[in-house]
């Protein structure tokens, strides 16, 4: 999957004509892009939405990737559609606040044996099938009734709040989860190891793990990851067969962290590349500190380690850190994204970028240079 997708990308205009040339050439070859995606993360708006269409049409931007609460507003997609523009529902999938109030016994436990938070950043176990299958339904239903042309996974990893880890961080200071009693039974029979019954305490048992049985753990942790993967994708595409599915990618290299992004987060994009359509990396350089040309470090990695297409997504403006992001860095971060292999950009997010003309002007240089 995944082959033949680039074309659905085009503008409206073309979209009839992009449709004709991917049947033509059927799902096994790549159709060449005549447009970039030039997409916006938008979270909340409220109507009149016509003025918010009007500039999103001024500035180029060509698709919306929107939270589940837009994608219900039928005002918002009945606009969307009659501008010809595409959207990706944001599905969050393992960050769920709401369900860890109803019932904290969900949360993702690390290896201190305590829940899995950091500020806003809280995990709901991703091994656990109750709730595994209480999304796939949810997903199924919103897919069903509300037609988004892509369903985009979100928080679909193990806890780490990936944001606030600069360059120096060193792998042991990042978490490791999950201990959970579901966790730890379903490691043992999977894997096949058998954790010593005099270890009591969660702690106790998390040095035993990581310190024998390392490799086992990362490789659980992924097909725990992947299975949600699959599954999800499946579910949507149960609901309309033509949807696509894009994945959210926590920015980190295999070298990167002693090897974290399958360690920690249970990321392994090789494995879940089949089951989606796209990757999109979420390479918000200054937050990470990083420079603009890290952008493309990552997309370039992800595109030759998957074969899938990459869609890069970039910050608009500073978070997490006290200095500012100026519009020149702006600028050379989207830049970045816009370089092949990656796809397009996707702008995180409307709501910062609304609020600087400057940054604004910058968009609509960039797109009138596509
Ligand atoms: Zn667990």
């Amino acid at each position: 999957m995944g082959s033949g997708f680039r074309g659905a990308f085009l503008g409206a205009a073309a979209a009839a004509l992009f449709l004709a040339a991917t049947l033509a050439c059927g799902r096994g070859d790549r159709v060449a892009i005549s447009r970039p995606v030039v997409g916006v993360k938008i979270y909340e708006a409220s109507a009149p939405f016509d003025g918010l269409f009007r500039e999103w049409r001024e500035l180029g931007v060509n698709t919306l990737f929107v939270s589940e609460a837009l994608l219900r507003d039928a005002g918002f997609r009945d606009m969307a559609r009659a501008n010809g523009l595409p959207l990706y529902v944001i599905f969050p999938v393992f960050q769920d606040p709401g369900a860890l109030k109803e019932n904290p016994d969900l949360a993702a436990i690390t290896s201190a044996g305590t829940p899995a938070r950091d500020e806003w950043v809280e995990f709901v176990c991703p091994a656990r099938d109750d709730f595994l299958e209480h999304k796939v339904e949810a997903l199924k239903r919103l897919v069903a009734e509300f037609d988004p042309y892509a369903v985009s996974l979100d928080f679909i990893r193990f806890f780490v709040f990936w944001e606030k880890v600069a360059p120096d961080r060193a792998w042991d200071s990042l978490p490791q989860t999950c201990f959970c009693p579901v966790c730890l039974a379903g490691f043992e029979k999977d894997m096949g190891v058998r954790v010593p019954a005099d270890l009591a305490t969660t702690p106790g048992k998390a040095d035993w793990i990581l310190a024998r049985h390392a490799a086992a753990w990362t490789e659980w942790k992924c097909r725990t990851i992947a299975r949600a993967v699959e599954r999800l994708s499946r579910a949507a595409r149960e609901a309309k067969p033509s949807v696509k599915v894009n994945l959210h990618a926590v920015p980190w290299r295999p070298g990167d962290f002693g090897g974290a992004v399958r360690s920690v987060a249970g990321q392994d994009l090789a494995r879940l590349a089949p089951f989606v359509d796209l990757i999109s990396p979420m390479c918000y350089h200054h937050m990470v500190r990083r420079d603009p040309a890290w952008v493309h470090a990552v997309v370039a990695d992800i595109s030759a380690r998957t074969g899938a297409p990459v869609l890069a997504s970039t910050q608009v403006s500073e978070a997490y850190v006290e200095e500012a992001l100026p519009p020149g860095e702006f600028r050379a971060a989207a830049a970045e994204a816009l370089k092949p292999p990656s796809i397009g950009v996707v702008l995180w997010s409307w709501d910062a970028l609304s609020k600087s003309p400057e940054k604004m002007q910058i968009l609509r240089s960039l797109s009138e240079l596509k």
